[in-house]
């Protein structure tokens, strides 16, 4: 499943194929994802320019002139594929799992595909955003100025949970996955089994620069490739190739001066990679 690092590469990548674009086709071959695209979904669509391109937690989000906002979102193995004109992988055809199809006036074309369905695209007035009931209850930015110790001590003082499970809280801070919570806290030298509340203002004060850190190295690596993900242009990332713990159970922790062994154990159902010795 993507997480912040992929949405944001995807985003990124999806700026030069619809900023500023007009959009003079809109083709919808199926209704049925995760939520169904609305009816007068390519109505609203039709002739709007898109004016800027950006992320909240794990949706896209396409500022249109006129009223709406695209909301699109990549589930579990959504795929969202930018093509310019002269392109020979540019299709000429929707493939078999491509739902929606928009070309634009400067001729790019933008497939959503999605073979499992759990993605979505809809749209929603500017005005109404706040309080769309897919992001009323989102919780902070992990990159914005937002995130600071003041607000990690706040937020975990009252959570009992162990800390992997309350970075996972999407209520608290939004787009920290499964992946990206083993990295942080190994970066951080937090044990994944620590409950939130017991962290010192000090280990508080060492998960901020080790969140921005890893999301941001990751986003620089273009995401992780990881089954169903690929950028806006079909490149794959490679933050998998810098996993510290992540999926290394067995492996030797590579901090220099430790002679740990990585760990994997489960908590709430997923999987949690750790370095017992120097995870405290
Ligand atoms: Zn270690």
């Amino acid at each position: 499943m993507p997480e912040l690092p992929e949405v944001e590469t995807v985003c990124r990548g999806l700026r030069g194929f619809l900023e500023h674009h007009t959009l003079t086709d809109v083709v919808v071959r199926r209704r049925d994802l995760r939520i169904p695209i609305p009816s007068d979904f390519e109505a609203r669509l039709r002739g709007r320019t898109v004016q800027q391109l950006s992320r909240r937690a794990k949706y896209i989000l396409g500022f249109l002139d006129g009223d709406d906002v695209l909301i699109a979102h990549l589930g579990m193995s959504g795929r969202l594929f930018g093509y310019r004109a002269g392109d020979p992988k540019r299709p000429t055809e929707p493939a078999k799992h491509d739902h929606v199809w928009l070309r634009t006036e400067e001729d790019t074309l933008l497939c959503y595909t999605d073979p499992r369905r759990f993605g979505l695209l809809t749209l929603c007035p500017k005005n109404k955003l706040a309080e769309h009931p897919l992001l009323k209850d989102l919780g902070i930015e992990p990159l914005s100025a937002e995130l600071t110790p003041r607000f990690l001590s706040d937020a975990l003082s009252r959570k009992q949970v162990p800390i992997k499970v309350a970075l996972l809280d999407q209520a608290v801070i939004v787009g920290i996955g499964n992946i990206y919570a083993s990295e942080i806290l190994f970066r951080a030298h937090i044990s994944p089994l620590r409950p939130a509340s017991s962290l010192t203002p000090t280990e508080r004060a060492a998960l901020c620069p080790s969140i921005v850190a890893i999301l941001q190295r990751a986003i620089d690596a273009g995401g992780s490739t990881l089954r169903d993900y690929v950028q806006a242009d079909g490149e794959l990332g490679s933050f998998q190739d810098l996993f510290a713990v992540y999926d290394r159970e067995g492996t030797p922790c590579q901090r220099r001066a430790c002679r740990g062994t990585i760990q994997r154990i489960v908590q709430a159902a997923r999987a949690t990679y750790f370095c017992p010795s120097c995870q405290h």
